[in-house]
């Protein structure tokens, strides 16, 4: 038996990480259990998001984008002549943003004292950790509180095997070398139209088949329409109603997918062909018989509003338990329960969580949409406003899209707000942090947006909700 810990946690993803670093930062003597390794044995940090996740797609969609207005650049008077994309150096480069990341985050381990504990963790009775690593040797270490992070892993389909160059993950899709000619997406959700616009900005043919007749049937329908619309121009190819039924690998270098759609069986041939229909909890080998940590019938690990599981001291968060699979909402619930752990009281407003899609224009939205409200029964009213009266949108060429917001009717709260546009990634902050502090649609006609900013659409869309928008006619 090892030395004994004030808290164990399990996984060095931005759940896990986060949670370590404020539980040492709050005096209490931490460990950071973390399985991944490199192929130089060395652990690697950050899990998914940082390593095949939030990061390295971001890095991806940036230099797309910026090759995108490289092309584009005539319309500002620029004469480039013609682009072209370095596709090895583009990944090159993200690589080197993730490795510069995840080193990071071991320093932060250093700098705040949290012992990093290498191998496999697996959560034993009464708080004790078992960690295997690399080379067989098991250690166990007691805790008085332990914190599970474990995270997600890809779906897989059987339709869709995953092959070692043709059919991939989100992690073989991140490596991609050459840009492929024809690019086929199973799953329309939020990793499929990442991934498809990046290739679709270097001049791939990128079809995406998606089983659900909804396309993105978690939004607001408007923001839906928009980006449907605006996909459409962009020759992102979204085949609704389309469930795909095999895949055959033909000659070693491209993918016959075949799928049902509502005119019978369908036929695509692509060059690569990217797996994206979600991902599940990760928790084979973390627990033991008799940990006391049960399951819920998904596979998530059961908690409650606070992230405890039903073992006393044993807590659970990030991809691995219910709610949305989403780096800030890990990071968040990590700080709760560190908090909580040392004694402070800590709440996580789980109504109040931000969602991203980082294709351009960015669909972004926070809260409520119009569709659930009207389903509660609840009385709203509704602002909008387009980029395309916006003075800087204009200016920075990039007018697609809007800021929706939805107040109630009775006591002007903002209930749900919802954008489509350039960096909205950038603009729902302001959303959230109203929402947060319980704002009304007043609060934001009130508030002075400097001019002339993208925000300003915010502020137009709360006068809007009172029908007094300035610039919208
Ligand atoms: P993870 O990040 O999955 O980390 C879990 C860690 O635990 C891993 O390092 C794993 O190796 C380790 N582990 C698991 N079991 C054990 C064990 N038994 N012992 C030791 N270690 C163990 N989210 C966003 O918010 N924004 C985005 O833009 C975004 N983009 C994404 C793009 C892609 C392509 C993907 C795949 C995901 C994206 N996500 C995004 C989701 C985000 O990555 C996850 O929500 C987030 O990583 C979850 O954090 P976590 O700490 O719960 O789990």
């Amino acid at each position: 038996m090892s030395d004994k810990f004030d808290v164990i946690v399990v996984g060095a993803g931005p759940g896990g990480y986060v949670a370590a670093i404020r539980a040492a930062q709050l005096g209490l003597k931490t460990a950071c259990v973390e399985k991944w390794v490199d192929d130089k044995g060395a652990a690697v940090l950050g899990g998914t998001c940082l390593n095949v996740g939030c990061i390295p797609s971001k890095a991806l969609l940036e230099s797309t984008h910026q090759f995108h207005n490289a092309q584009h650049a005539d319309v500002h008077g620029i004469q480039t002549g013609e682009v072209s994309m370095d596709v090895k150096k583009m990944v090159a480069r993200k690589d080197k943003i993730v490795g510069n990341l995840t080193m990071g985050v071991a320093g932060l381990f250093k700098a705040n004292g949290v012992t990093l504990l290498q191998g496999m963790g697996k959560l034993l009775a009464d708080k004790q950790v078992q960690v295997t690593a690399a080379d067989g040797t098991a250690t166990v270490y007691p805790a008085e509180n332990v914190i599970l992070a474990s995270g997600s892993v890809p779906v897989n389909i059987p339709p869709a095997p995953l092959t070692e160059d043709l059919i991939l993950d989100n992690e073989g899709a991140l490596n991609i070398s050459e840009t492929p000619k024809r690019l086929g997406v199973i799953g329309a959700g939020v990793i499929g139209l990442e991934m498809g616009s990046v290739w679709a900005r270097l001049g791939t043919e990128v079809t995406v088949l998606e089983a659900m007749d909804d396309f993105l049937a978690m939004a607001d329908k408007d923001v839906a329409k928009e980006a449907a619309k605006i996909f459409k121009k962009q020759k992102l190819d979204v085949k609704l109603g389309a469930l795909v039924t095999g895949t055959e690998v033909v000659d070693g270098k491209e993918v016959k997918v075949t799928y049902k759609d509502a005119k019978g069986e369908q036929e695509i041939v692509v060059d690569k062909l990217i797996v994206a229909v979600g991902r599940r909890p990760q928790t084979q080998g973390l627990l033991a018989d008799d940990s006391g940590v049960k399951l819920d019938e998904r596979g998530f690990i059961f908690v409650d509003g606070q992230c405890r599981t039903e073992a006393p001291g044993v807590y659970a968060i990030g991809d691995s338990v219910r709610g949305p699979m989403l780096a800030h909402k890990a990071s968040e619930e990590g700080i709760m329960v560190a908090d909580i752990i040392a004694g402070h009281h800590a709440q996580m407003n789980y109504d109040v969580i931000p969602s991203i899609i980082y294709t351009h224009p960015e669909l972004a939205w926070v809260g409520k949409t119009e569709q659930e409200l009207k389903a509660e029964g609840v009385a709203i009213k509704v602002g909008k406003f387009p980029f395309a009266a916006s003075g800087r949108a204009m200016a920075s060429n990039d007018t697609d899209g809007f800021v929706k917001m939805i107040a109630d009717e009775k006591t002007d709260r903002i209930l749900g707000v919802h954008m489509v546009g350039g960096i909205v990634s950038e603009l729902i902050a302001q959303a959230a942090i109203a929402m947060e502090f319980g704002s009304t649609a007043e609060d934001l006609q009130l508030t002075v947006f400097a001019h002339p900013t993208v925000s300003e659409a915010v502020h137009e869309a709360a006068l809007a909700v009172d029908g007094h928008a300035i610039h919208m006619a």
